[in-house]
C-alpha cells in the first residue's frame, strides 16, 4: 500500500527534510492514494505529464519539476511549480530568468549539480555554478533555492558516500561564499535507494520514487 510506504519513510526521515513523492510515470490515482495519506509534494519530470496531473488534482498540491526541460516548454511547467529543481545549463537559467521577467514572476529553482562520470546526466559543473553565483544578481527574475545532485548509479555504499560527501561539502562551502543568497538553503539529494545516506550529507529533501509508488513502467 501506497500510504503504508509513505508512512514507513516518513517515520525515519528527519523532521526537518523534505519528501518530495516523485509521480512520474504513475497514475492519478497513485497520487490521490498519497494525496489522502496526507503527502502534498509531488515531482514530475515531464512537461505534458505535469500539466495534465496539475489539471485533474487537488490544487494544495505543491509540485516540482525534476527533469531535463527545455525552454520552448516553460509555460507548460513554469506557471504550475513552486520549485524546479533540475536547472542544468546556462540556456536553460537564462530563458527561465526572461520567462520570468514577462510573466512578472519570481520562479524558484535549484542548480543541478553534474557529479561523476557518466555521460547521460546533466547538470552543472561546480566551477560554472561558482561563475553564475557570482553573477546572481543579473538574474532578477530566478531565486536561487540551492542544489540537486545525484549520486552515481551503483550498489557500492562507498561512492554513494564519495559522491554525497562531494555534493554536500560544495553546498556548504557556497552557502559560507554567498551569505548574501538567504534562500540558497536547500540541498536535494536521495532517491528510493540512497536516500538514508543523503540524510547523513545534510539532506534538506529527498526525492523518493519507486519506493512510495513501486517500479514504473516507462520503457
Ligand atoms: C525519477 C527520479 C527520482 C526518483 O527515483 P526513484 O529511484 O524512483 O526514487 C529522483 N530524482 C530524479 C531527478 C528523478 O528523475
Amino acid at each position: 500500500m501506497i500510504s503504508d510506504k509513505l508512512q514507513d519513510i516518513l517515520s525515519k526521515l528527519p523532521q526537518q527534510v523534505k519528501l518530495v513523492a516523485v509521480s512520474k510515470f504513475h497514475p492519478i490515482e497513485a497520487i490521490l492514494e498519497a494525496y489522502q495519506a496526507g503527502q502534498r509534494i509531488f515531482a514530475e519530470s515531464r512537461p505534458q505529464e505535469l500539466a495534465k496531473k496539475v489539471g485533474l488534482l487537488p490544487s494544495d498540491i505543491e509540485w516540482h519539476f525534476i527533469g531535463h526541460l527545455q525552454t520552448n516548454k516553460l509555460k507548460m511547467v513554469l506557471p504550475y511549480v513552486s520549485l524546479v529543481q533540475s536547472v542544468d545549463s546556462r540556456h536553460l537559467l537564462d530563458a527561465i530568468n526572461d520567462w520570468g521577467k514577462t510573466n512578472n514572476k519570481i520562479v524558484p529553482i535549484l542548480l543541478e549539480l553534474h557529479i561523476g562520470v557518466e555521460e547521460t546526466k546533466q547538470g552543472f559543473v561546480e566551477e560554472d555554478i561558482l561563475e553564475l553565483l557570482f553573477n546572481a544578481e543579473r538574474f532578477k527574475n530566478v531565486r536561487f533555492c540551492g542544489l540537486m545532485g545525484m549520486a552515481s548509479n551503483t550498489d557500492v555504499e562507498q561512492d554513494i558516500r564519495a559522491d554525497f560527501i562531494r555534493i554536500s561539502s560544495f553546498f556548504d562551502y557556497l552557502c559560507d561564499l554567498f551569505p548574501e543568497l538567504s534562500d540558497f538553503n536547500q540541498l536535494s539529494i536521495g532517491m528510493s535507494s540512497d536516500w538514508p545516506i543523503a540524510i547523513d550529507y545534510g539532506a534538506t529533501m529527498v526525492r523518493i520514487g519507486s519506493a512510495i509508488f513501486g517500479e514504473r513502467n516507462n520503457q
